[in-house]
């Protein structure tokens, strides 16, 4: 895709999330007032960052912090590390992290951060000036009581870590709860790094019980290999289903028997590539419309449109990626039967257990990867039910009803406190 072409879609992204919150709020009976409120985040930060590159130049990046509504609490959400960054992406996936702590009643606001930046080409001490620069460059805005970032594409424990350890210099106390998904021994949670994928797993369970699919054999076709991904197809190949596809960032590999993901993991590197090793690989477009029961989009933005929409066999699509599905291809797949479970829910088990890590953090009491484990599956199926029976009682797709769980508290929070 060249750099034009992803920057307009990263700009529908942003509008169309606007015009869903649009629909939810008046559905709600909220005021235009509230709209212009809640439509973009209340601040965002752009910063630019020095680096000193290996070779002895510097090289400046360009990052951004973006806190979408604090009237609930604290905002939270992930730092990205990726090329195709933009300003309206930041904005959009901020508003997308408020709708998940309110769909998954959590006492946040949502957040999000990114940096322009390539760490598949930069060396382990490149990433790390750059993620210690970032931290000193958002550091007036952050903190653990105001804004809390964590993990997103590109970025894992050990970019938290220096995150944390910069922000413990500067502040001068150590402080754990300023970032989640920290390695364990610096007061991570267990269950985090595959928490994502586990919020994605009991969603297509959930699902997949609604349309009458047996996980036993079920044909699953996973789009993307990073963390959600590579965890997920692990999980369902644990729950029996067949993972007929997979793909990365270069390609895709189908199988109608079954992919031995053990070995596919095996052989993944950090950045969830895969593909590379294999000579016969269809593309991530071919991929999406290969024949399977369940599709789960664990990638990027923009990928299920309204050009391949009618293309697709699955039953149950769940969108473990943020944003993978534009509006008008929501719409076809809703008209053709097919169900749909969105970003917003499917995706939430990720800041979900960064909720229980922060709590953790703050009464300095560690919990078990059981209890953390069932804490979680208890807030999501109760979540899934929620906008599943809300979808059918108003009549209108899981992503509008979604929206109208998400949305509500934040519009109360900011009507109680006299803001609208
Ligand atoms: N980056 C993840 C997301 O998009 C997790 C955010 C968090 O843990 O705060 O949901």
């Amino acid at each position: 895709m060249d750099e034009s072409a992803s920057r307009t879609d990263k700009h529908d992204v942003l509008s169309s999330t606007q015009s869903i919150i649009h629909t939810a709020l008046t559905k709600l009976g909220y005021s235009e007032e509230m709209y212009e409120l809640l439509k973009e985040p209340i601040r965002m930060m752009t910063v630019r960052i020095p680096v000193r590159m290996d070779d002895g130049s510097t090289k400046i990046f360009t990052g951004y912090r973006a806190q979408h509504n604090d009237a609930v609490g604290p905002t939270k959400g992930g730092v990205r590390f990726h090329p195709d960054v933009t300003e309206t992406e930041v904005k959009a996936l901020s508003i997308w992290m408020s709708l998940k702590a309110g769909i998954v009643n959590l006492p946040y606001g949502g957040g999000k951060g990114g940096i322009i930046c390539d760490p598949r080409n930069m060396s382990f001490r490149e990433v790390e000036r750059l993620s210690r620069g970032y931290v000193r460059a958002i550091s007036q805005i952050v903190g653990p009581t105001k804004d809390i970032p964590a993990p997103d594409v590109f970025t894992n424990s050990q970019i938290m870590a220096w995150m944390l350890d910069e922000y413990s210099r500067i502040r001068e106390f150590d402080s754990a709860n300023f970032i989640t998904g920290k390695p364990l021994v610096l007061g991570g949670s267990h269950g985090r790094e595959s928490a994502t994928a586990k919020g994605v797993t009991i969603c297509v369970t959930e699902a997949a019980k609604k349309q009458g699919i047996d996980m036993e054999g079920a044909r699953v076709i996973i789009q993307g290999f990073g963390n959600a991904g590579s965890f997920l197809a692990k999980f369902m190949a644990d729950a029996g289903a067949l993972v007929v596809g997979i793909a990365d960032a270069y390609g895709a590999l189908y199988d109608e028997n079954g992919l031995d993901i053990d070995y596919l993991l095996d052989r993944r590197d950090s950045f969830g590539t895969v593909t590379k090793l294999f000579k016969d690989t269809i593309s991530n477009a071919e991929l999406l419309e290969q024949e399977c029961d369940i599709l789960v989009p664990a990638a990027i933005e923009n990928q299920i449109t309204s050009q391949n929409a009618k293309n697709i066999k699955a039953s149950i699509v769940v969108e473990a990626a943020n944003g993978p599905t534009t509006l008008e291809a929501t719409k076809i797949l809703s008209d053709r039967g097919i169900l749909l479970v969105p970003d917003v829910l499917a995706s939430s088990g990720g800041v979900t257990v960064s909720y229980f890590e922060w709590v953790q953090n703050n009464q300095g009491y560690y919990w078990s990867d059981e209890e953390v484990e069932g804490k979680l599956q208890t807030v999501l199926v109760e979540a899934f039910d929620h906008i599943y029976q809300l979808a059918k009682r108003r009549k209108v797709d899981m992503r509008l009803a979604a929206y109208m769980v998400g949305v509500r508290r934040m519009a109360e929070a900011s009507r109680f406190r006299g803001w609208v």
